[in-house]
């Protein structure tokens, strides 16, 4: 695995993923422990480990695929809201050190814990086909 980097090893493909959406420079894939359903992670494909450390032209084409990933989320899953996150640092809960943004639609006024939680891997499937943009 390259940098022993796991998101790199889904971006290359070699650890499956419920993809959906890919172009030439990022992808977009279910979070496997989501806070809320279609919780979706967006990163690029070129490693860096967060924001500091990402050149400006990477971030601004991400943000573009953020905005267009969650855009069609709300839309498909008929959300009432999402929240960006984008942690920097064990101190500020990064687990994976590469940089992603987390897309997590919400629902209503409902609370959500932003705990992880074991997803059900059928159920994920199910979505990401759902959710595929061509
Ligand atoms: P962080 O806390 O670093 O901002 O978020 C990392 C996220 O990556 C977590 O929400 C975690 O559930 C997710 N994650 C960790 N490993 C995998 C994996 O192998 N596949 C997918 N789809 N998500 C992962
Ligand atoms: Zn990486």
């Amino acid at each position: 695995m390259k940098n022993n980097c796991i998101f790199c090893a889904i971006a290359e493909g070699e650890i499956p993923s419920f993809k959906i959406y890919e172009d030439e420079m990022c992808l977009a894939y279910l979070d496997i422990n989501p806070f809320s359903k279609g919780h979706t992670l967006v990163i690029p494909k070129a490693h860096s480990e967060g924001l500091l450390d990402t050149p400006c032209e990477t971030l601004a084409e991400l943000v573009k695929r953020v905005k267009k990933v969650a855009s069609h989320i709300k839309a498909t899953l008929n959300a009432d809201g999402f929240n960006i996150l984008q942690n920097n640092g064990e101190a500020a809960g990064q687990t994976v050190k590469h940089i992603h943004f987390h897309i997590v639609p919400r629902y209503g006024m409902n609370e959500i814990s932003f705990e992880s939680s074991k997803g059900d891997m059928y159920e994920l499937k199910a979505l990401a086909e759902r959710l595929r943009i061509a």
